[in-house]
């Protein structure tokens, strides 16, 4: 029985009480995407398991541990989404998106689901909001991109987080780099994890994600990536911080960032927070410049990113940032039998036609019982039908907060409300302007 009534590890409840919150993150983080050009596109929670073996990639921790994969009744081998990218990119590809205007941009709404051990700010079912630019391999791009993310940071209020840029080169230098690593790690062959042991011939960059203590601290002096890049990747990436310095934006060059899916390359960047203990990156992302080929696209450039909603959430709670007020019921109308409870539910009903929140009984409870849920739900106003009050087509109304009391006709009480909120917005104006 237990199970009926205890949701599987790694998952989590987003409550009422704390709805408003997400609506807010999510509503405001789109809303300044739009602002950058970028558009909502949905895609299944689900795709054929090749598509994230192919681009997230078969050495990465996320394919070979941490996907939910599973034969469905038809045998075909699914995949719930582990990360949004792949489904964007797919998406793009069979939709012929990327035959049209370019650069192409997208942003999304994602839950995403990756068999990990459950601890603080890791789940197995958690949520991202992302963005992708598809078209173009100009450093505007990135530092567009990057400069976006800081925005939605800076207008939700988060303070203290770090924004760390690497890159991680292109197919040619990753060569060079590769043999670097290979001759690095093969002289620790014995102390790597197996995962690790295995990853070195394959894809020695994997290891230096790998979270196994002693390969990590094996990786801190590895070679770094950006001591073997390019020109052109070394220009571009000049390219990237030029245009972040010209915006006033910090970063700190960290070279032993590679990101844990394949398909990057040249910029790669993190927002870490001390704040909120280890799972400290709340947004993650980078250039996958060769991405869209490798699942049988057009050979375009792309790049974007991933913020994670939960740590959002948990790097705004720990820095005191704040969310807008949670809306409050505007009027609930009790009432004393039958006669009056038909009216109050359509006064209520009109209510509600003009954009408020209103509330009758709809448990058939007595007048106090009736008032003290009104109280609990924290309404602003209230009044009480009984057989005076059809009779006179008027109730008292009374203000919740200070005890005052109106005789409002039934007919002004679409207009009462909205005044009585006016007054509640104007007075909490004023207090930001006296508190800022
Ligand atoms: P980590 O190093 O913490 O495992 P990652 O590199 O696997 O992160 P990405 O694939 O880049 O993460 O995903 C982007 C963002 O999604 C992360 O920065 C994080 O905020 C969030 N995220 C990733 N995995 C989880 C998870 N298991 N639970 C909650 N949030 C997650
Ligand atoms: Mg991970």
């Amino acid at each position: 029985m237990a199970l009926l009534t205890q949701a599987p590890k790694g998952t989590q409840d987003v409550l009422p009480r704390d709805s408003y919150k997400w609506q807010y993150v999510e509503g405001l983080a789109m809303e300044i995407a739009r602002l950058y050009g970028f558009q909502e596109m949905r895609v299944p929670t689900f795709e054929h398991t090749e598509l994230f073996n192919r681009s997230v990639g078969d050495t990465t921790d996320v394919v070979q541990k941490e996907m939910y994969t599973f034969l469905d009744k038809g045998n075909r081998s699914i995949t719930l989404r582990p990360e949004g990218t792949a489904g964007m990119a797919r998406a793009a590809v069979q939709n012929g998106l990327l035959n049209e205007a370019l650069p192409l941009k997208v942003s999304y709404l994602v839950s995403c689901f990756r068999y990990e051990k459950p601890q603080a700010g890791r789940l197995r079912e958690f949520h991202q909001f992302g963005a992708e630019v598809y078209g173009s391999d100009s450093p505007a791009c990135d530092a567009e991109v990057i400069a976006m993310v800081g925005e939605i940071f800076d207008t939700l209020g988060v303070r203290d987080l770090r924004l760390e840029l690497n890159s991680i080169g292109c197919p040619e230098c990753r060569a060079r780099y590769h043999k670097a690593l290979k001759e690095y790690f093969a002289a620790h062959m014995d102390e790597l994890c197996d995962t690790c042991r295995e990853r070195l011939e394959k894809n020695p960059m994997r290891i230096l994600d790998c979270k196994s203590p002693v390969c990590h601290k094996i990786a801190k002096d590895a070679p770094k990536v950006l001591d073997y890049i390019c020109e052109g990747c070394s220009a571009h990436f000049e390219g990237v911080k030029a245009r972040l310095d010209a915006l006033g934006m910090p970063y700190v060059v960290n070279p032993t960032i590679v990101r844990g899916l394949d398909y990057y390359t040249k910029t790669v960047f993190e927002f870490v927070t001390d704040q909120i203990g280890a799972q400290g990156t709340v947004c993650g992302g980078g250039r996958y410049d060769g991405l869209i080929a490798e699942i049988g696209g057009p050979k375009l450039p792309g790049i974007g990113f991933a913020m994670g909603i939960e740590r959002l959430l948990k790097v705004m709670d720990a820095c005191g940032a704040e969310f807008p007020e949670q809306p409050a019921c505007a009027i609930y109308i009790g009432s004393i039998g039958e006669a009056a409870s038909v009216k109050a539910f359509a006064l209520v009903n009109e209510l509600r036609e003009e954009g408020f929140w209103a509330e009758c009984d709809t448990m058939g409870r007595g007048v106090k019982a009736q008032m003290k849920y009104a109280d609990k739900l924290g309404c602003r106003l209230s009044c009480i039908l009984g057989d005076n009050e059809l009779e006179s087509g008027r109730a008292n109304v009374k203000n919740m907060r200070t005890g005052e009391t109106h005789e409002v006709a039934f007919d002004d009480l679409i207009d009462f409300v909205y005044d009585a909120q006016v007054a509640v917005l104007t007075e909490s104006i004023r207090e930001t302007e006296i508190n800022p």
